[in-house]
């Protein structure tokens, strides 16, 4: 990587929320294994983001590699349309048995936010073919759905500036996020604004929407299991559809396998992305019920209106059905234990810090929230320094490690966090 790459880079390529006329720095990576991040100058950084919630079994893994290969021996891709083949249907049978009871019927696509919009089709077609109109979205306030425009209308209002697209973005309604943390004591008031809400507007909602315990871009809060059961009662006192998006935190992220499972619930529909793959490339899911799917397919259109061209790609199927059975051998459990142990260990004593407002930890997630926002290039290029890769956002510094993360590498990350608090603080 010479240079004028980077240049070129600064001067011609968006990054994800970046400016093109102030680019924060980028940082060249040749290579990933395991969960090390290889500099193109040779610097070597221990990766404490998965690559966004998705790379759960770390880089260049040899099984995911093999599945990967041994697909693109045979096809790359071929359309979905009238066509089906080996690798879709072993990742559905896997997706249809390990999620919550119910979820029978999946729908592939590309992306995270693909599959939220899929999800909030699906959920306005069920009620158009049963002969209702209901086209409002009932979510919480700091919550994150991707960035295309069904998915950002439920999106927090502030965090992803609805004001910007005002006219054009449906308008939905936001009950307040949830108060009441993971551990502590179930306070009933907390739901009350939430069925307030639900029964003011119960003819006109057709799903409820939200990130089930752990709300993750919008603010990495983790809330009490017993909201969701609560909201899952109520979804069935009012008939209303429930909409899980687990793509942050589905396949073990949270110690559960999907966070649905800390309140034994299951949603009406499904959203699954990020380490569906194992984080090898882009795919989502989006199950639901026969019933549902049944409903929808009675209705007017007679079939559900969508299918974009790289539906069920194979390669990627391939990959996460590899993913999925790496997980199944059910390692995932005692490493996210670990981490969960080892990072509350490491961080719950940061909170005393005069800069840190709150420290949380849920199985391999920790997240130190500061008082106030961070400079997140002053901070990532102290990271860097110290070997390794966190890239904080707002007034939140977090961990999320591959599972197949060492002690002795995990503590690098957690030191990393307490020598920047000590350093910059
Ligand atoms: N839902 C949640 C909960 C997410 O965390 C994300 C991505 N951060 C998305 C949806 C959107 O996924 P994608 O970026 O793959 O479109």
């Amino acid at each position: 990587m010479t240079p004028a790459d980077l240049e070129f880079d600064q001067h011609h390529i968006w990054h994800p929320y970046t400016s093109m006329t102030h680019p924060l720095p980028t940082y060249a990576v040749e290579s990933a294994d395991g969960v090390m991040l290889h500099l193109a100058d040779g610097r070597q950084l221990v990766d404490g983001m998965s690559s966004w919630w998705a790379a759960i079994h770390g880089y260049n893994h040899p099984r995911l590699n093999q599945a990967a290969i041994a697909q693109i021996g045979k096809m790359s891709h071929v359309m979905f349309g009238g066509i089906t083949h080996p690798s879709a249907i072993a990742l559905s049978r896997q997706l249809v048995e390990m999620t919550p009871a119910g979820l029978e019927c999946v729908f592939l696509a590309d992306s995270g936010s693909v599959a939220v919009e899929v999800a909030i089709k699906m959920a306005m077609q069920y009620w158009q073919a049963r002969g209702e109109k209901r086209q409002k979205l009932l979510t919480l306030r700091h919550g994150y759905h991707g960035d295309t425009f069904g998915a950002m209308s439920v999106c927090d209002p502030q965090n992803s500036m609805h004001s910007l697209y005002q006219g054009y973005l449906p308008e939905h309604l936001f009950a307040p996020a949830p108060q009441c943390g993971f551990d502590e004591p179930w306070n009933r008031e907390d739901i009350a604004p939430f069925a307030a809400l639900l029964a003011e507007h119960r003819a006109e909602i057709a799903a409820v929407i939200l990130e089930p315990v752990v709300q993750g871009a919008g603010g990495m809060r983790m809330y009490h299991p017993e909201y969701l059961r609560q909201v899952r009662r109520l979804c069935d006192e009012t008939g209303v559809l429930l909409i899980a998006d687990e793509i942050a935190t589905g396949f073990g992220r949270t110690g559960k396998l999907f966070a649905c499972d800390h309140a034994e619930i299951a949603p009406d529909i499904l959203c699954l992305g990020k380490a569906l793959t194992g984080g090898y490339m882009t795919l989502s899911a989006t199950l639901t019920t026969r019933e549902v799917a049944n409903t929808i397919s009675n209705g007017e259109a007679g079939c559900f209106m969508h299918g974009p061209t790289f539906m069920g790609n194979p390669l990627a199927c391939a990959v996460a059905s590899a993913s999925l059975s790496l997980l199944a051998e059910n390692r995932w459990q005692p490493q996210v234990a670990d981490i969960e142990k080892q990072l509350k260990s490491a961080l719950l004593p940061l909170a005393e810090h005069p800069a840190v407002a709150d420290v949380r930890v849920l199985g391999a997630i920790g997240v130190v929230e500061m008082r106030q926002p961070v400079d997140m290039a002053r901070l990532q290029q102290h990271f860097v320094a110290q070997g390794v890769w966190i890239r904080p956002f707002g007034k939140l510094i977090y961990l999320m490690p591959p599972y197949i993360i060492s002690p002795a590498k995990l503590t690098q990350l957690t030191q990393g966090i307490a020598s920047a608090l000590s350093a910059l603080y």
